[in-house]
Parts: C-alpha cells; structure tokens; sequence
C-alpha cells in the first residue's frame, strides 16, 4: 500500500483563521492516523496578494497548534516549508508539455469576452468563444482543452460527484505573462510531492473536476479527494467569509488551550462514534478517519469551542499548568505560590488569560473588600469573623485541607454553619459570598494576608 501523503496549502495573505486550521488539522491527524507524511506547501505565487510576516505567522500559529510537518527544506533545524513561488519552472514545463501535447492551446480571447459567451445558454461545448483550440496561436495565455464529457470524482465524503466538461469550461494553465494559475501549480506540486490525499474544504469541490482532469492528462493517477463540510457561522454565513472570524493569533493571544482548540475543530464534521467529545490529540489520532467525517454543514459555536478549551486545561497536571500560566500572569506572583493560586483557582480557568480574572477575584481592590465588611456589619456577623481568624492564627500547618477543617470545627462550637458562616467569612476575604474553595484559597493568600483580611478595616466605612 502506498503511504499517506497530505499536504496543507495556506497562501500567505494575512493569519490563518480557524477554518484554516480546522484543514490543517484533518490533514495532519488522519495523517497521523496513518503514520504517513504530511508537508506544508505555501501557496505565494500571487506576489501581490502576499503580505510580508505572514508566512512567519503561519508557522508560528501551525506550531503552537502541535501541527509540524514531515519535510521541506532543510534551513538547519527544522525544515522550512515548501513555497510554490520557488517551483514556477515546473509548472512552466507542465504547461508547456500540454500544450505540445495538444491538451492545451494558446488563447488571446479576453475574460470578459470569455464571461458574456459561457453566459449564453446557447453557448456550445467548453472551448473558448474564439475557437482558438483550433488555430495554432503563438501568444496568449495557455489553455488547457477540457473533453466535452462527463467528469466523474469519487469524493471520499461526498462519494460519487458528476460535472460535465461543458460547465467546467477551458481553464487557464499559464497566464499571458508566463505565470502559472492556482489550478496548474496545485496539481503540478501535488504530482511532484505524491500527495496521496487531498483533503480541503468543499469550497474547493468545483475546481476539482479540473484538478482531476490535469492529473489524467499529466500521466498521473488522481488523489484521493475529500472535501470537507462547510463550516457557518451563527448567521448561517461561511465562516471563512466573515470579516469577523477568529484568527488562530487571537486564540493564542486570549490563552485557549491549543489542544482544546484542535479538538474542538476535529468535531466540526467528524465525531468518534462513541459519545466522547474531550479527546486527547493521541485519542483524536487513533480515532480520525474519514468514514466519520459528514458532508452536511456543520456550525461554529464559539461556547463549545471555550468549553473544550476549559476541559483540557482541567485535565492538565498542575506543573504543566503552572508554566502554561506563565506569560498570562500579573506582575509581582511569586513562584513559591504559584503553585497553590493554580490549586485555588484552576477550576475558574477556561483560557489561560482567565488566571487574571481569577486572581483579581482573590485579590480584589480594597474598596471591594471594604463593602464586603460593610455587609458583614449589617448582618451583625463580626464577631463570626472574629472567632475564625483567632482560630486561624493559631492553626499549624496553613494547608487547605486543615483550614477547612478549622473554619467547620470553630464554626460549630460557636453554633454556625452553612452560608451563616461560610459568607461572612468569604465576604471578609474576597469581598463576595461565593467563589473558590475557601481552603485552597486562603491557603493560596498565605497566613498573613488571611488574618488581615479577617481583621477587616479600622475605620468602619
Ligand atoms: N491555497 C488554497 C487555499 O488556501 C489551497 C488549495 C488546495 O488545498 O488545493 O484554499
């Protein structure tokens, strides 16, 4: 059996948004799943579409994802990905070789000319409206002769798909100037690089019929082809069509669990079969193939997508977690305490970046902490507060667990329990009556600044 080889093809235009990455991350786990290759080809023979830093930031974002590639080359380390505007010879040559062959043909008619004439249902066959197949022309852009025939493309999601050559229409191979269109570099480079399976969104279906026709006519077996559903927004638009979608640098930046991110994109149009959806990438390789994937629509939902995000960072040990924090925390956390803040307050993390809000929670301004006595004073509930922090100050080990056990044991003798004592003394902490663990939170604050707390303000407001 030949081994799987996949590519993904992004053009370096601005950063990858998720729909991108959600095709990147097809190829690259059924890849996986196949213990085949799986290389990057950046697709920047559009020099005027290309923007300067945005081949970088598209490494970047595929690394911080987990999606490394197989090949490429070599730049000392890592491989560097393949670029299409390096190839342009070999596509020349392609082009060239069809058109000695007779598959393709030069044209000099204009595109608009082209339009006006494909417009008219009475328009005949899929050559062009000056019938420039037929006359030998020396200039002009290279087309390739599509048969006026039926197309027909087993899609790997789709199964069975028909186009006949009459709506495909002759298509340009080589432009004017020498430059290779988008349709002849693709099949040029997937032949070079014996891509096995093509897998990209259904946005590319109706070039398909054309790319399966280059193969044939440049003597090479097609791939597989499979194109993945369309994903909408919540408007029922095109993700990949809204100004306002996501990019991967933006997830990144906000903290999202990079695992929980391409977990949640490998449930846009596929699931395991089973009812799991928290799936580790090693789970999400084994499982992912393309049996599973459906052809329907799928929606984006950003909720589930944060969710996913929460659940892995639930699932990490807490030294990993410790360092994922890092560049998400505020000034001046000492590193004795990380360890036990992470402790308190992992459960209220559904992006890394939420550790801020989480730690203001804890650490909330003075005149939170002050109108949190304010309603202690009201409920006539000091003296609670009072009792707590002398039994805390005398309390051994300052561990969660123990300091639980203090506030319930000191809460009793002196006959409260439940919200009567749990909010007071939450209230003189953190300013709120509900929150966090108390233990692992006071734990987390140090014995110090607990008994502070408790102590409340000297002046009452
Ligand atoms: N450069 C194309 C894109 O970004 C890839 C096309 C393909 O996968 O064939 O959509």
């Amino acid at each position: 059996m030949t081994p799987v080889r996949t590519r993904f093809a992004p053009s370096p235009t601005g950063r990858i948004h998720l729909g991108n990455l959600r095709i990147a991350v097809f190829n690259h786990l059924f890849t996986r799943h196949h213990g085949g290759a799986f290389v990057l080809r950046i697709e920047d023979t559009d020099a005027g579409r290309t923007r300067p830093g945005a081949l970088e930031q598209i490494l970047d974002d595929l690394r911080w994802a987990g999606i490394e590639w197989d090949e490429g080359p070599d730049i000392g380390g890592p491989y560097g990905p393949y670029r299409q505007s390096e190839r342009e010879a070999l596509h020349r040559t392609a082009a060239e070789r069809l058109l000695a062959e007779g598959r393709a043909y030069r044209c000099d008619c204009s595109d608009e000319r082209i339009e006006v004439a494909r417009s008219d249902p009475d328009f005949q066959g899929p050559g062009c409206p000056g019938g420039c197949r037929d006359q030998r022309k020396e200039v002009g852009t290279i087309r390739f002769a599509v048969p006026d025939d039926e197309v027909e493309i087993v899609d790997a999601i789709r199964g069975e798909v028909r186009f006949h050559g009459r709506d495909v229409g002759d298509f340009v191979l080589l432009r004017a100037d020498g430059r290779p269109t988008y349709n002849l570099a693709v099949v040029v480079d997937d032949i070079a690089m014996e891509i096995t399976h093509v897998i990209r969104g259904a946005g590319h279906l109706s070039n398909t019929p054309k790319h399966h026709l280059l193969f044939e006519a440049l003597g090479a077996v097609p791939p597989v082809f499979a194109h993945l559903p369309t994903v909408l927004g919540d408007d029922r638009k095109k993700l990949s069509k809204r100004a306002d979608s996501a990019s991967v640098g933006e997830l990144r930046d906000r903290g999202f669990h990079p695992d929980g991110v391409v977990n949640y994109l490998s449930l846009l149009g596929w699931s395991p079969g089973d009812d799991r959806e928290v799936l580790t990438r090693e789970e999400l390789i084994e499982s992912l193939t393309l049996e599973r994937v459906g052809a329907s629509d799928t929606v984006f939902d950003p909720e589930k997508l944060l969710w996913c995000s929460e659940q892995h960072i639930q699932q990490m040990p807490v030294d990993e977690l410790v360092e994922a924090l890092r560049p998400h925390l505020p000034e001046g956390i000492s590193d004795t305490r990380l360890p036990l803040l992470v402790d308190a307050l992992r459960t209220r993390l559904r992006t890394f970046d939420d550790i801020r809000d989480a730690i203001e929670l804890i650490d909330p301004p003075a005149t939170v902490l002050a109108e949190g006595w304010g309603e202690i004073r009201r409920e006539g509930a000091e003296g609670i507060v009072h009792e707590i922090r002398e039994e805390l100050a005398a309390l051994e080990a300052f561990e969660a667990e123990e300091i639980g056990q203090c506030i319930r044991k000191r809460g009793k003798e002196i006959g409260a329990r439940g919200p009567g004592l749990f909010h007071p003394v939450r209230l003189a902490l953190m300013g709120t009556r509900s929150g966090p663990d108390m233990g692992k939170v006071m734990a987390a604050l140090g014995r110090e600044k607990v008994l502070a707390r408790l102590t409340g303000p000297s002046d009452p407001p």
